[in-house]
Parts: C-alpha cells; structure tokens; sequence
C-alpha cells in the first residue's frame, strides 16, 4: 500500500501483504500519537490475542515530532525523535500481535486542516480497505487538539464510504481526559483488565516517553482499575480493569446528528442529571 506521506510506515508481523492484512482486521484502533492505540484499545488488543480469528489493525495519524523528551532523549531533534518513536510503535505492533500497523506520519499541523487532501486520501484508503466489527478512536470531548482532529478526519472518512461499508460499531475512547461524566446509556465499558502483563510490555515498549517522565504506564493502569472499581457502587468488581467509551456509531449512521450536536446533547444531559440531582436533596 501507498500512503502520501514519503515516511508514512507499514509493518506487518505476520508476513503477508498490507492490502491483505488490512483486510483481515477486525478490530481497528486509529490514533494521533504513537502509545494512544494501547491506552485507548486494550480490550480490542486482547480481544484479537483471545481468538485467532480476530485481527487487531494500528494506524497512527501523526508522525511524533512534538513530542515530549528530557533524560537520555533530551537532545534529540525532532527528526531523530520521530524515528524512535516510529520504532517504538512497530515494536508494540510486534508484542500485541497486530495483523497490521500503519504509521502515516503527517505533521499535526495537516491533521488539523480540514480537507487536507494527503490525510484524507489515507484515512480513505484505510477504511476502504477494511470491514471492522469495531472503530476505537479518540473521543470528542478529549482536551488534545490533535486527538479531536484526528477523530473528525476519521468520521469524516467513514461518512464517505457506502452505508453498507461502515464499521459495525465505532467508539470515542479516553486519552486526555475520563468519561465518568457520560450519560449511562452512550457509556461503554471495554475490558481493558485481562493481560495485564501484555498491556505494562504494550506501554513499556514507549520508552521515549516512559522514561522521559511520562508514566503513562502507571498511569494508564491506574485508571483502568479506578474505572472498574468506581464504575458501581452497589457492586462488587466483576472487571481487573474498564476503558471507558463513548458510542459514536448514531453519528456515523445516514440522518445521524453531527459530532458537534451529539457532543453537545450528551454534555447537556449530564448538565441536567448534576442539577436534578442537587435538587433532589436540597
Ligand atoms: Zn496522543
């Protein structure tokens, strides 16, 4: 596959050609950043590690270069920064057992510029080239600039294709930012406990950032346990570990609500529940 990008990246572990392992992925995570797959998608990660079957596919959107370094990255240009953290994200690919991962590596800037025609041909040919039951990408009301762009890209990619080519279910999941907040009903919980050996060496392969300083293993961790221990109050823990997610799928169905009313509309609700609930018991 040809991608726009003349360092846009493509590894499959397991040999075959990308078309055909494009084809095969069931469960697609698209991210910004090298490290958001594995702490958005880990239940769809060990989903495709549980049964042979299914087939896990990576892409990430940007290429790296803003990312953060100190320690033993500290002096590291951008351009050699965006060559550890391509290697970083392959060897991830390798312990997670993707059928495919796609690095497209545009600069943030382009991602963030609506009708961008080398993002958008991508993201097309990504979708294209797949029928996954299952989207994981950011969620709307995620406080990175990029996460949200990248999300708006993506529906907009899917919105192009036939209606009987769109995903089965597609899911805004957590990165900067939870979503206890979210209405019950919209709320999905992802299993994101089993494997906990396989998600530390998912986030451990981010050395870059893990010890540059960003915990995001300990974090990502951490919050998974929160998620699943805070998520009833009447029940005992029944999962290790829950991701949160918001169903996007009603914004990606013909005559669906546009992101920004379906955004709007669940922010609302949650309004209306916080303030019911203050008078409730006033
Ligand atoms: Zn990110």
């Amino acid at each position: 596959m040809k991608f726009s990008h003349p360092q846009a990246d493509v590894l499959v572990p397991g040999g075959a050609s990308a078309e055909e392992a494009l084809r095969r992925v069931t469960h697609l995570c698209v991210g910004a950043h090298q490290d958001d797959i594995e702490i958005m998608a880990q239940s769809g990660i060990s989903d495709c590690v549980d049964d042979p079957r299914l087939a896990f596919g990576g892409v990430v959107v940007t290429n790296g270069a803003g990312s953060p370094r100190s320690g033993a990255y500290g002096s590291f240009t951008d351009e050699r920064m965006i060559t550890v953290r391509r290697d970083e994200q392959r060897e991830a690919a390798r312990i997670g057992g993707y059928a495919i991962q796609v690095q497209l590596a545009h600069p943030s800037a382009d991602v963030k510029r609506p009708g961008h025609r080398g993002v958008a041909a991508d993201l097309a040919a990504i979708f294209s080239g797949c029928s996954p039951r299952v989207v994981f990408l950011h969620n709307p009301a995620d406080r990175h600039d990029t996460h949200v762009a990248v999300l708006l890209r993506c529906l907009e990619a899917i919105l192009a294709l036939p209606e009987g080519r769109r995903p089965g279910r597609v899911l805004g999941c957590e990165v900067w930012g939870d979503l206890d907040w979210l209405p019950d009903a919209h709320k999905v919980a992802l299993d994101s406990g089993r494997h906990p050996e396989l998600a530390r060496r998912l986030l451990a392969a981010f050395d870059s950032q893990v010890a540059g300083g960003k915990r995001y293993d300990i974090a990502a961790a951490g919050r998974r346990s929160a998620n699943a221990t805070f998520s009833a109050s009447h029940a005992t823990d029944s999962q290790a570990g829950i991701t949160w997610a918001v169903d996007l799928t009603p914004v990606t169905r013909p005559g669906g609500p546009s992101i920004r009313e379906f955004t709007a509309s669940l922010i609302a609700r949650f309004g209306a529940d916080v303030a019911g609930r203050l008078g409730a018991w006033a």
